[in-house]
Protein backbone atom coordinates (compact mmCIF):
# COMPACT_ATOMS: atom_id res chain seq x y z
CA UNK A 1 0.00 0.00 0.00
CA UNK A 2 2.91 2.67 0.71
CA UNK A 3 4.11 3.67 -2.85
CA UNK A 4 4.22 6.72 -3.35
CA UNK A 5 1.27 6.48 -5.96
CA UNK A 6 -0.87 4.42 -3.69
CA UNK A 7 0.14 6.90 -0.69
CA UNK A 8 -1.55 9.85 -2.61
CA UNK A 9 -4.51 7.91 -3.77
CA UNK A 10 -5.10 7.23 0.02
CA UNK A 11 -4.25 10.69 1.16
CA UNK A 12 -7.36 12.38 -1.82
CA UNK A 13 -9.91 10.01 -1.16
CA UNK A 14 -9.45 10.04 2.88
CA UNK A 15 -9.67 13.77 3.10
CA UNK A 16 -12.48 14.18 0.50
CA UNK A 17 -14.63 11.04 2.84
CA UNK A 18 -13.95 12.63 5.95
CA UNK A 19 -15.23 16.51 4.66
CA UNK A 20 -18.50 14.66 2.98
CA UNK A 21 -19.05 12.43 6.56
CA UNK A 22 -17.39 13.84 9.21
CA UNK A 23 -16.15 17.28 8.55
CA UNK A 24 -18.55 19.36 11.30
CA UNK A 25 -16.48 22.66 10.66
CA UNK A 26 -18.96 25.40 9.84
CA UNK A 27 -18.90 29.14 8.70
CA UNK A 28 -21.21 31.31 7.16
CA UNK A 29 -18.42 31.50 4.04
CA UNK A 30 -18.72 27.61 3.67
CA UNK A 31 -20.31 26.29 0.36
CA UNK A 32 -20.62 30.36 -0.84
CA UNK A 33 -20.57 30.90 -4.55
CA UNK A 34 -20.50 34.78 -4.45
CA UNK A 35 -16.79 35.51 -5.41
CA UNK A 36 -17.09 38.88 -3.70
CA UNK A 37 -18.26 37.10 -0.24
CA UNK A 38 -15.78 34.35 -1.04
CA UNK A 39 -13.17 37.19 -1.26
CA UNK A 40 -14.03 38.98 1.37
CA UNK A 41 -13.79 36.22 3.72
CA UNK A 42 -10.22 35.33 2.50
CA UNK A 43 -9.15 38.92 2.99
CA UNK A 44 -9.99 38.78 6.23
CA UNK A 45 -8.83 35.54 7.19
CA UNK A 46 -5.19 36.42 6.29
CA UNK A 47 -3.66 36.47 9.31
CA UNK A 48 -6.73 36.30 11.38
CA UNK A 49 -8.23 33.61 13.34
CA UNK A 50 -11.84 32.45 12.19
CA UNK A 51 -13.48 33.22 15.38
CA UNK A 52 -11.65 36.48 15.37
CA UNK A 53 -12.71 36.96 11.69
CA UNK A 54 -16.22 36.16 11.72
CA UNK A 55 -17.58 39.20 13.32
CA UNK A 56 -15.83 41.14 10.36
CA UNK A 57 -17.52 39.16 7.68
CA UNK A 58 -20.35 39.14 8.81
CA UNK A 59 -20.84 42.93 9.25
CA UNK A 60 -18.79 43.87 6.02
CA UNK A 61 -22.19 41.40 4.37
CA UNK A 62 -24.76 43.45 6.07
CA UNK A 63 -22.90 47.18 5.27
CA UNK A 64 -21.37 45.85 2.03
CA UNK A 65 -23.88 43.74 0.66
CA UNK A 66 -22.34 44.12 -2.81
CA UNK A 67 -19.09 45.17 -4.29
CA UNK A 68 -20.67 48.15 -5.81
CA UNK A 69 -21.75 48.68 -2.16
CA UNK A 70 -18.29 48.28 -0.82
CA UNK A 71 -16.36 50.22 -3.59
CA UNK A 72 -19.02 53.44 -2.96
CA UNK A 73 -18.01 53.44 1.00
CA UNK A 74 -16.24 56.25 1.93
CA UNK A 75 -12.31 55.73 2.84
CA UNK A 76 -12.78 56.36 6.65
CA UNK A 77 -16.10 54.45 7.50
CA UNK A 78 -14.31 51.75 5.62
CA UNK A 79 -11.19 51.63 7.85
CA UNK A 80 -13.05 52.35 10.76
CA UNK A 81 -15.24 48.90 10.53
CA UNK A 82 -11.75 47.15 9.65
CA UNK A 83 -10.33 48.44 12.86
CA UNK A 84 -9.21 46.34 15.52
CA UNK A 85 -8.37 43.19 12.32
CA UNK A 86 -5.03 44.89 11.60
CA UNK A 87 -2.80 44.82 8.94
CA UNK A 88 -4.58 47.60 7.21
CA UNK A 89 -3.08 47.40 3.92
CA UNK A 90 -5.50 44.95 3.74
CA UNK A 91 -8.06 46.88 3.82
CA UNK A 92 -6.34 49.33 1.90
CA UNK A 93 -5.79 46.75 -0.99
CA UNK A 94 -9.43 46.01 -0.92
CA UNK A 95 -10.72 48.98 -1.21
CA UNK A 96 -9.02 49.60 -4.21
CA UNK A 97 -9.36 46.49 -5.59
CA UNK A 98 -13.50 47.05 -4.96
CA UNK A 99 -13.28 50.20 -7.11
CA UNK A 100 -10.97 48.57 -10.03
CA UNK A 101 -13.75 46.17 -10.44
CA UNK A 102 -17.01 48.62 -9.88
CA UNK A 103 -15.48 51.13 -12.21
CA UNK A 104 -13.12 49.24 -14.66
CA UNK A 105 -14.43 45.63 -15.42
CA UNK A 106 -17.94 46.93 -15.07
CA UNK A 107 -18.92 45.71 -11.55
CA UNK A 108 -18.12 41.86 -12.47
CA UNK A 109 -15.73 39.66 -10.48
CA UNK A 110 -13.14 38.32 -13.26
CA UNK A 111 -13.97 34.56 -13.34
CA UNK A 112 -10.83 32.81 -14.23
CA UNK A 113 -7.43 32.77 -12.02
CA UNK A 114 -5.54 34.52 -14.28
CA UNK A 115 -7.78 37.56 -14.06
CA UNK A 116 -8.37 37.05 -10.53
CA UNK A 117 -4.41 36.76 -9.91
CA UNK A 118 -4.26 40.24 -11.27
CA UNK A 119 -6.90 41.98 -8.53
CA UNK A 120 -4.08 43.93 -6.32
CA UNK A 121 -3.91 42.52 -2.83
CA UNK A 122 -4.74 38.78 -4.37
CA UNK A 123 -1.81 36.79 -4.48
CA UNK A 124 -1.98 32.87 -5.43
CA UNK A 125 -3.84 30.94 -2.20
CA UNK A 126 -6.58 33.69 -2.62
CA UNK A 127 -6.59 33.46 -6.30
CA UNK A 128 -6.96 29.63 -5.70
CA UNK A 129 -9.34 29.95 -3.37
CA UNK A 130 -11.68 32.34 -5.25
CA UNK A 131 -11.45 30.40 -8.78
CA UNK A 132 -12.04 27.15 -7.03
CA UNK A 133 -15.11 27.92 -4.31
CA UNK A 134 -16.87 30.18 -6.50
CA UNK A 135 -16.13 28.63 -10.06
CA UNK A 136 -15.04 25.37 -9.20
CA UNK A 137 -12.02 25.33 -11.91
CA UNK A 138 -9.42 22.81 -10.86
CA UNK A 139 -6.93 25.02 -8.58
CA UNK A 140 -5.38 23.71 -5.35
CA UNK A 141 -4.92 26.50 -2.26
CA UNK A 142 -1.64 26.33 -0.64
CA UNK A 143 -1.62 27.90 2.91
CA UNK A 144 0.03 27.15 6.29
CA UNK A 145 -2.54 24.78 6.82
CA UNK A 146 -2.13 22.92 3.75
CA UNK A 147 2.00 23.08 4.05
CA UNK A 148 1.46 21.05 7.44
CA UNK A 149 -1.18 18.78 6.62
CA UNK A 150 1.35 17.90 3.66
CA UNK A 151 4.30 17.94 5.30
CA UNK A 152 3.78 15.72 8.02
CA UNK A 153 1.72 13.14 5.94
CA UNK A 154 4.23 13.19 3.23
CA UNK A 155 7.19 13.27 5.36
CA UNK A 156 8.71 16.40 3.44
CA UNK A 157 11.51 17.98 5.59
CA UNK A 158 12.31 20.80 2.53
CA UNK A 159 11.31 24.38 4.54
CA UNK A 160 7.90 25.20 3.40
CA UNK A 161 9.19 29.10 3.05
CA UNK A 162 12.39 28.68 0.24
CA UNK A 163 12.07 28.63 -3.51
CA UNK A 164 12.41 25.45 -3.77
CA UNK A 165 9.92 24.46 -1.07
CA UNK A 166 7.06 26.69 -2.38
CA UNK A 167 7.37 24.31 -5.86
CA UNK A 168 7.38 21.08 -4.26
CA UNK A 169 4.48 22.03 -2.01
CA UNK A 170 2.57 23.73 -4.89
CA UNK A 171 2.84 20.91 -7.09
CA UNK A 172 1.96 18.55 -4.65
CA UNK A 173 -1.02 20.30 -4.13
CA UNK A 174 -2.06 20.31 -7.40
CA UNK A 175 -1.11 16.72 -8.14
CA UNK A 176 -2.97 15.38 -5.03
CA UNK A 177 -6.23 17.47 -6.18
CA UNK A 178 -9.13 16.58 -6.44
CA UNK A 179 -10.54 18.30 -9.95
CA UNK A 180 -13.68 17.10 -10.36
CA UNK A 181 -14.22 18.71 -7.26
CA UNK A 182 -11.85 20.97 -6.07
CA UNK A 183 -14.08 23.09 -3.71
CA UNK A 184 -14.78 20.04 -1.79
CA UNK A 185 -11.41 18.65 -2.13
CA UNK A 186 -9.50 22.74 -1.17
CA UNK A 187 -12.42 23.04 1.81
CA UNK A 188 -11.61 19.92 3.24
CA UNK A 189 -7.75 20.10 3.59
CA UNK A 190 -8.06 23.59 5.14
CA UNK A 191 -10.58 22.45 7.59
CA UNK A 192 -8.06 19.56 8.47
CA UNK A 193 -5.41 21.43 8.74
CA UNK A 194 -7.46 23.79 11.07
CA UNK A 195 -9.53 21.34 13.21
CA UNK A 196 -7.54 17.93 13.40
CA UNK A 197 -3.92 18.67 11.96
CA UNK A 198 -3.66 21.54 13.83
CA UNK A 199 -0.11 23.17 14.84
CA UNK A 200 0.98 21.69 18.51
CA UNK A 201 -1.56 19.34 19.61
CA UNK A 202 -3.07 17.70 16.18
CA UNK A 203 -5.57 14.78 16.74
CA UNK A 204 -3.49 11.86 15.10
CA UNK A 205 -6.37 9.09 16.55
CA UNK A 206 -8.97 10.21 14.80
CA UNK A 207 -7.32 11.85 11.57
CA UNK A 208 -8.40 9.91 8.76
CA UNK A 209 -5.18 10.07 7.38
CA UNK A 210 -3.47 8.36 9.63
CA UNK A 211 -2.80 5.04 8.38
CA UNK A 212 -0.44 6.16 5.57
CA UNK A 213 1.17 9.21 7.63
CA UNK A 214 4.91 9.55 7.88
CA UNK A 215 5.11 12.17 10.59
CA UNK A 216 2.47 10.16 13.04
CA UNK A 217 4.79 6.38 12.25
CA UNK A 218 7.97 8.33 13.13
CA UNK A 219 7.24 10.41 15.45
CA UNK A 220 7.70 13.71 13.39
CA UNK A 221 4.17 15.20 13.98
CA UNK A 222 5.49 18.59 16.25
CA UNK A 223 8.85 19.18 13.98
CA UNK A 224 7.15 19.64 10.62
CA UNK A 225 6.78 21.59 8.70
CA UNK A 226 10.17 23.01 8.81
CA UNK A 227 10.46 26.85 8.62
CA UNK A 228 13.87 28.20 7.26
CA UNK A 229 13.82 31.70 8.83
CA UNK A 230 12.75 32.56 12.00
CA UNK A 231 10.78 36.05 11.40
CA UNK A 232 12.54 38.89 13.59
CA UNK A 233 10.90 40.59 15.75
CA UNK A 234 12.07 44.17 16.58
CA UNK A 235 10.74 46.50 18.86
CA UNK A 236 9.44 50.08 18.29
CA UNK A 237 9.03 53.29 20.71
CA UNK A 238 6.40 55.80 20.17
CA UNK A 239 5.78 58.55 21.94
CA UNK A 240 2.36 60.46 21.52
CA UNK A 241 1.52 63.85 22.29
CA UNK A 242 -1.91 64.03 22.77
CA UNK A 243 -2.51 67.99 21.84
CA UNK A 244 -5.27 69.17 23.78
CA UNK A 245 -7.01 72.57 22.80
CA UNK A 246 -10.31 73.99 23.23
CA UNK A 247 -11.87 70.71 23.83
CA UNK A 248 -10.68 69.14 20.89
CA UNK A 249 -7.57 66.75 20.11
CA UNK A 250 -4.88 66.92 17.20
CA UNK A 251 -4.45 63.85 15.26
CA UNK A 252 -2.99 63.04 12.06
CA UNK A 253 -3.17 60.51 9.41
CA UNK A 254 -0.68 58.14 8.62
CA UNK A 255 0.75 57.83 5.14
CA UNK A 256 3.61 56.44 3.18
CA UNK A 257 4.60 52.35 3.32
CA UNK A 258 5.20 51.92 7.23
CA UNK A 259 2.71 50.33 10.11
CA UNK A 260 -0.76 51.20 10.27
CA UNK A 261 -0.96 53.26 6.48
CA UNK A 262 -4.31 55.60 6.58
CA UNK A 263 -4.85 55.42 10.14
CA UNK A 264 -4.95 58.34 12.37
CA UNK A 265 -3.06 59.15 15.38
CA UNK A 266 -2.36 61.63 17.98
CA UNK A 267 1.34 63.85 17.36
CA UNK A 268 4.18 60.91 17.04
CA UNK A 269 7.84 61.33 18.33
CA UNK A 270 9.36 57.75 17.78
CA UNK A 271 12.51 57.59 19.79
CA UNK A 272 15.33 54.22 20.16
CA UNK A 273 14.33 53.89 23.50
CA UNK A 274 11.66 54.57 26.23
CA UNK A 275 11.37 57.97 27.46
CA UNK A 276 10.35 59.79 30.95
CA UNK A 277 8.84 62.79 30.49
CA UNK A 278 11.46 64.40 31.96
CA UNK A 279 13.65 63.29 28.19
CA UNK A 280 10.61 64.13 26.54
CA UNK A 281 10.77 67.45 27.18
CA UNK A 282 14.06 67.90 26.17
CA UNK A 283 13.74 66.04 22.74
CA UNK A 284 14.36 68.29 19.99
CA UNK A 285 11.40 67.06 18.05
CA UNK A 286 9.14 67.89 21.04
CA UNK A 287 11.07 71.72 21.15
CA UNK A 288 10.67 72.37 17.68
CA UNK A 289 7.03 72.42 18.38
CA UNK A 290 7.00 75.47 20.91
CA UNK A 291 3.94 74.52 22.59
CA UNK A 292 2.70 76.54 25.24
CA UNK A 293 1.34 74.34 27.90
CA UNK A 294 -0.56 74.64 31.24
CA UNK A 295 -0.39 70.94 32.09
CA UNK A 296 1.55 68.02 30.63
CA UNK A 297 1.44 64.45 31.90
CA UNK A 298 2.50 60.84 30.92
CA UNK A 299 -1.11 59.07 30.80
CA UNK A 300 -0.23 55.65 30.31
CA UNK A 301 1.53 53.04 28.26
CA UNK A 302 0.65 50.11 25.78
CA UNK A 303 2.00 47.63 24.03
CA UNK A 304 0.85 45.98 20.44
CA UNK A 305 2.56 42.76 18.74
CA UNK A 306 2.28 42.42 15.10
CA UNK A 307 4.17 40.01 13.27
CA UNK A 308 7.30 41.76 12.46
CA UNK A 309 7.45 44.67 15.21
CA UNK A 310 6.26 45.13 18.61
CA UNK A 311 4.69 48.72 19.29
CA UNK A 312 5.87 50.09 23.18
CA UNK A 313 3.50 53.23 23.03
CA UNK A 314 3.84 56.32 26.00
CA UNK A 315 0.84 58.67 25.82
CA UNK A 316 1.47 62.21 27.01
CA UNK A 317 -1.09 64.27 27.63
CA UNK A 318 -0.84 68.23 26.63
CA UNK A 319 -3.03 70.89 27.73
CA UNK A 320 -2.23 73.60 25.32
CA UNK A 321 -2.58 77.33 25.98
CA UNK A 322 -2.42 78.26 22.34
CA UNK A 323 -2.45 76.76 19.44
CA UNK A 324 0.74 75.55 18.10
CA UNK A 325 1.90 76.48 14.59
CA UNK A 326 4.78 73.91 14.13
CA UNK A 327 2.45 71.31 13.52
CA UNK A 328 1.63 69.48 9.71
CA UNK A 329 -1.03 71.14 8.10
CA UNK A 330 -2.66 67.67 7.32
CA UNK A 331 -3.82 67.08 10.84
CA UNK A 332 -6.96 68.21 12.45
CA UNK A 333 -8.24 69.39 15.50
CA UNK A 334 -10.90 66.59 16.24
CA UNK A 335 -13.69 67.13 18.94
CA UNK A 336 -15.23 63.89 20.93
CA UNK A 337 -18.38 63.36 17.97
CA UNK A 338 -15.63 63.67 15.41
CA UNK A 339 -12.97 61.47 16.67
CA UNK A 340 -15.26 58.57 16.75
CA UNK A 341 -15.51 58.40 13.60
CA UNK A 342 -11.87 58.02 12.78
CA UNK A 343 -9.90 54.90 12.61
CA UNK A 344 -7.31 54.46 15.09
CA UNK A 345 -4.69 51.68 15.99
CA UNK A 346 -5.70 49.45 18.53
CA UNK A 347 -3.41 50.57 20.71
CA UNK A 348 -4.46 54.23 20.35
CA UNK A 349 -7.63 53.39 20.15
CA UNK A 350 -7.76 51.54 23.85
CA UNK A 351 -6.22 54.78 25.04
CA UNK A 352 -8.65 57.23 23.91
CA UNK A 353 -11.42 55.06 25.07
CA UNK A 354 -9.91 54.51 28.38
CA UNK A 355 -9.73 58.13 28.74
CA UNK A 356 -13.19 58.90 27.59
CA UNK A 357 -11.82 60.82 24.73
CA UNK A 358 -15.21 59.67 23.08
S1 LIG B 1 -2.06 11.64 11.46
FE1 LIG B 1 -1.61 13.40 12.72
S2 LIG B 1 0.14 14.39 11.79
FE2 LIG B 1 -0.69 12.97 10.28
S3 LIG B 1 -2.04 14.24 9.02
FE3 LIG B 1 -3.28 13.31 10.64
S4 LIG B 1 -3.31 14.80 12.33
FE4 LIG B 1 -1.66 15.37 10.91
Amino acid sequence: MNTPDNRKKHFTTHLVSWHHNDNSRSLPWKSEKDPYRIWLSEIILQQTRAAQGLPYYLKFTTDYPTIAALAAAPDEEVFRAWQGLGYYNRCKNMLATARYIANELGGVFPRDYEGIVALKGIGPYTAAAIASFAYGLPHAVVDGNVYRVLSRYFGIETPFDTTEGKKIFASLATELLDTGNSPGYNQAIMDLGATVCTPRNPSCTSCPLQRNCIAYHQGLTLLLPVRSKKIQVATRYFNYLLLEYNGALWVNKRTGQDIWASLHEPYLIETEAPITLEVLKANAAFLALGLSYANINFSGAGTQKLTHRIIKSSFFTISLNTMPSGLPEAGIWAAPDGLAKIAFPKTVLSFLKNNLYF
